[in-house]
């Protein structure tokens, strides 16, 4: 199949449109080129307004977030290999237990909540009816609110938390480092030792960011700090 594409850009520029324009008699036309929509391959009028798109478009920018945040929890530098796979134990072994606190946290949310949604009435047929269950807020959240315009309202949809999402990444991380700190003939007990301090660390900055009582706002800013200074801490 050939394109005939403008002059704008290569059909391969990611951030245009991949539509093709209609010709005269409904045949497929020239690639649209109009920019995509953030983290998608189409631009409004081809479909990046349908909220299918946008919902996969949030959905692949939260991926991303994430993949960022794992990606912060850097590698500590100028050091032995076992000491870095030590290292890495240690701190891994600390990300995992602060993200099982925060995942432990939604949980608790969630039972405090009475499993009961006060504003879920624009909620279809998983939430409604007799006997139906609220999903769980692990698995199911709003990813998206709106206070104006004509698609006011909020959009829930299954999705892991994204605390879930890196609390399972960075277990799985874990296994591997220690399976490779054990396998490089570093004594299974340093590993654990390791594995205890890092742990001690999460738990103490779990119990400072509580007491400090942070508003929304610092909350949110808090899985970009502690992995930051938890790194800086590692080098
Ligand atoms: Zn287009």
């Amino acid at each position: 199949m050939t394109n005939r594409t403008g002059n704008l850009a290569a059909p391969t520029d990611e951030r245009r449109c991949t539509a093709h324009k209609k010709g005269p008699n409904g045949e497929k036309g020239e690639r649209c080129q109009a920019w995509a929509l953030k983290g998608q391959t189409v631009c409004r009028v081809h479909g990046g307004k349908a909220p299918q798109n946008l919902a996969a478009a949030r959905r692949r920018q939260t991926e991303e977030r994430a993949l960022e945040l794992v990606e912060t929890y850097g590698r500590p530098v100028d050091t032995t290999p076992s000491d870095a796979l030590l290292d890495e134990v240690k701190w891994t072994a600390g990300h995992v237990a602060w993200l099982r606190q925060r995942v432990q946290e939604i949980e608790a949310q969630d039972a405090e909540a009475g499993r009961t949604d006060p504003d879920a009435d624009e909620d279809e047929e998983q939430t409604s009816g007799p006997g139906s269950e609220r999903p769980h807020p692990l698995v199911w959240g709003v990813t998206r609110r709106k206070t104006g315009g004509d698609d006011w309202g909020r959009t829930e949809e299954a999705a892991p938390n994204i605390w879930l999402r890196l609390y399972q990444q960075e277990r799985a991380h874990l296994v591997k480092v220690c399976e490779a700190a054990i396998r490089a003939g570093i004594e299974e007990r340093k590993v654990r030792v390791a594995e205890q301090q890092g742990a001690l660390v999460a738990q103490v900055i779990r119990a400072i960011l509580a007491d400090l009582r942070l508003t929304k706002e610092q909350q949110a800013r808090v899985p970009e700090v502690v992995p930051r200074h938890l790194r800086a801490l590692a080098s």
